[in-house]
């Protein structure tokens, strides 16, 4: 019996821990190599256009989209080609990494100008050409989510400036030291793209970035520059998921399967609007990051800015080192991070922190059995039943999965975050995904095959 999905609206509130929100970004420089991989969005990477010796400028390309989905990849120091070669991600798959080792005088590419445009295409081809994914982590490339199919009608950008996962606070200092910019922005991208209606949404955890936001909506509006509405949300976890934001900014529900601008949206992080701002203004492409480095085994907590590429272990000690023992490296929040094997993989486009925890704040709790209180269901943003996902999970059992609506599991980790048996829902659930999606394109090969 196919299960009915019932919509989405659940909230968790674990501590914030936002202990950096007050301290300015920072920028790190002097990085002595970086090692950049060709491949950092969703969708296929790059293909390498430079060779071991070549001197390269910072905002030089490195790689050749391979596809209309893909963006270019830029040099983010000046300096030789050590390397090209193919090495293994954090995720297991495979890509090219460019490794350039700085001659450390940052030396800009002639190739950066600030990009003309006219139009809306224009617009978009610019948006590519600066290599821009989505900055909130998740890594989609911008130029497609600004582009929805000719039959979907978008009236509304919601920009994303919830932050809502614990430790995380750069798109906070990105609003609180560039509230003008993130607003221009959010309005450049809504003009050429035709779109009437500019709402941000941000966590009232955050009350001095909303206020600069706000000011800064009224001064743009006082010039005549459009309007922007800035909208303060209950403080709560997962709110800057894209179909929660979505459905507590003006009550559309996105339907199972289906993409925001099937109820007329694009949702973009602040920060990824700030950068095309910026973009437009300077034409220098994506080749600096913004991270939270946080964790109890780290010396000097903070914002930085850093340069793509650039390895953990130099970001970590040019921010001022450890103070305990490192025992478990995380990409991003603690809800949605990867945990990171090796203290040498480089910034991504699409990291927005690193958490360096202790032994005790690393230490997963031991599994017990499953005591059926519902408490992970009654905290499923996606009304998903997350005890059943994970039991299936566990069997191998696709059909079930796929039944019980496993592909709209956004891995939030809020199922994973209350149980009281302290089960790993959420990293089973992600093995059932994968196996749904190897069920369906198995059913598609061979169907293809007959
Ligand atoms: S929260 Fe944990 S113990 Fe409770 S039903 Fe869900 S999996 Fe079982
Ligand atoms: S991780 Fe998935 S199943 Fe668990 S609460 Fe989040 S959306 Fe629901």
């Amino acid at each position: 019996m196919k299960m009915k999905w019932l919509g989405l609206s659940r909230a968790i509130h674990p501590a914030d821990k936002k202990g950096t929100a007050g301290l300015a970004i920072k920028p790190l420089t002097g990085f002595s190599r970086v090692t950049i991989p060709l491949d950092m969005q969703i969708g296929p990477g790059c293909e390498a256009i430079v060779a071991k010796g070549d001197h390269v400028d910072i905002g030089d390309p490195l790689g050749k989209p391979l596809g209309a989905w893909c963006v270019p990849v830029h040099a983010s120091v000046s300096g030789e080609v050590e390397s090209v070669k193919k090495e293994i991600l954090s995720d297991g798959t495979h890509t090219q990494y460019v490794t350039i080792i700085s001659d450390g005088k940052d030396t800009v590419s002639e190739l950066v100008k600030k990009p003309v445009v006219t139009d809306r295409e224009s617009f978009l081809e610019a948006v590519r050409a600066s290599g821009l994914v989505g900055l909130g982590g998740a890594a989609f490339p911008t130029h497609i989510k600004l582009n929805p199919p000719p039959d979907k009608k978008v009236d509304t950008l919601i920009v994303n400036a919830a932050e809502c996962e614990p430790y995380i606070t750069t798109d906070n200092r990105i609003i609180l030291e560039n509230a003008d910019d993130c607003i221009a922005g959010a309005l450049a991208t809504a003009h050429w793209c035709g779109i009437e209606t500019v709402v941000i949404g941000i966590e009232d955890n955050k009350k001095e970035a909303a206020a600069a936001l706000k000011e800064a909506a009224k001064r743009a509006k006082s010039e005549g520059r459009g309007t922007v509405e800035v909208k303060v949300l209950p403080t709560s976890y997962p709110t800057g998921a894209e179909k929660v934001l979505i459905q507590l900014i003006n009550g559309r529900i996105v339907p199972e399967g289906g993409l925001p601008a099937d109820v007329g949206v694009i949702v973009q992080n602040v920060t990824t609007l700030w950068f095309i701002a910026k973009y437009l203004e300077t034409g220098m492409p994506l080749v600096k990051k913004w991270i939270t480095l946080d964790g109890g085994a780290v010396k000097t907590p903070g914002n930085f800015e850093v340069p793509i590429g650039g390895t953990i272990e130099e970001v970590i000690e040019k921010a001022g080192g450890l103070k305990a023992e490192a025992k478990k490296i995380i990409m991003g929040g603690p809800m949605m991070g990867v945990a990171v094997d090796d203290i040498t993989r480089p910034i991504l486009k699409h990291n927005n922190a690193i958490l360096v925890f202790t032994e005790e704040e690393a230490t997963l709790p031991e599994e017990s059995a499953c005591i059926q209180c519902g408490r992970c269901f009654r905290a499923c943003p996606m009304k998903l039943m997350p005890a059943a996902l994970d039991k299936a999970a566990r069997a191998n059992n696709a059909d079930e999965l796929e039944e019980r609506h496993v592909l709209n599991c956004i891995e939030c980790g809020s199922c994973t975050y209350v149980c009281p048996a302290k089960r790993y829902l959420v990293q089973n659930i992600r093995n059932g995904k994968a196996l749904v999606r190897a069920a369906r394109a198995a059913a598609r090969e061979k169907g293809g095959q007959s």
